[in-house]
């Protein structure tokens, strides 16, 4: 406990899900923590109060440039600093190829993707300024294929080109960037998808398990857990690596 103290970290997507446990593992560790969503989070800030930390909400779109320099300077302001950016903000439009509507592909990939690279661009010049940084973008099991998921699996799949160029353009400057790549969490996102194969979430859980080597789904403090881990000085030597973290399924 305390690796991060005197540390900033912004989460995106932090209103909930693994977003909201990230936010309150960094903060256990002592990180001051700007929670970004699109409404303000403000429960994920209540529940870090409650546990001593610090933390502010911050409305933003991920995908908007504007939105996105204007809350970046928010927290360099209220915070002094910023040396943590985990990219985690995520939605699904799941279908098959031949349903899956063009705005369906758009979205997906400009939440995901497009708020990636909007939202480190905007840290990265505080963080070469400093010469530290953590960067950790999250990636999904999906990036090797999923049925009903072009969209997602692609985006997925470009967040770990991203990590590997981003680790080679930033390592000089003492900044890492990697990636975590889940798979099964159970999240309001998982039980989107349970509703679309008209699956009991319960039921669902269950069949990931049984097919787990490890015989269970993932918590979101499953991912925080790796998450702190990627944010602190006991990976300083690892760049550029993509983290399954996932039970060990194939
Ligand atoms: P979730 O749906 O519970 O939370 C996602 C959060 O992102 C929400 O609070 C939502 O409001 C926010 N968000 C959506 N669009 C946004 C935008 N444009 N700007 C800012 N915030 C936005 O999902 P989750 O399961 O906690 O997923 C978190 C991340 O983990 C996502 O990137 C997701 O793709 C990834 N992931 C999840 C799983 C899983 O099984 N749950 C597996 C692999 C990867």
């Amino acid at each position: 406990m305390g690796s991060l103290k005197n540390k900033v970290a912004i989460v995106t997507g932090a209103g909930q899900g693994i977003g909201a446990a990230t936010a309150k593992r960094l903060a256990q560790e002592g990180a001051k923590v700007a929670v970004f969503d699109l409404e303000p989070g403000r429960e994920t800030v209540q529940t870090i109060e409650s546990i001593n930390g610090e933390a502010i909400a911050v409305a933003c779109d991920v995908s908007d440039v504007e939105q996105v320099d204007v809350a970046v300077e928010k927290v360099v302001s209220h915070f002094g600093r910023v040396d943590i950016l985990v990219n985690n903000a995520g939605v699904i439009r799941d279908n098959l190829i031949f349903r899956m509507s063009p705005e369906d592909w758009d979205l997906v990939m400009n939440v995901h993707l497009r708020g990636s690279f909007l939202c480190t661009k905007a840290v990265q010049k505080h963080m070469v300024e400093q010469r530290f940084g953590k960067i950790i973008n999250i990636s999904s099991a999906s990036a090797m294929g999923n049925r009903g998921q072009a969209n997602y699996s692609a985006a997925k799949a470009g967040i770990q080109g991203l990590t590997k160029t981003l680790a080679l353009e930033l390592g000089p400057f003492n900044i890492n960037v990697n990636s975590v790549a889940p798979g099964y969490v159970v999240t309001d996102m998982t039980k989107e998808t349970s509703e679309r194969v008209g699956l009991d979430f319960e039921e669902q859980q269950q069949l990931i398990a049984k097919n787990n080597p490890l015989r269970k789904v993932g918590k979101p403090e499953d991912i925080a857990n790796v998450i702190a881990f990627l944010a602190s000085e006991d990976s300083s030597y690892v760049n550029g690596q993509i983290i399954y973290v996932n039970g060990g399924a194939r």
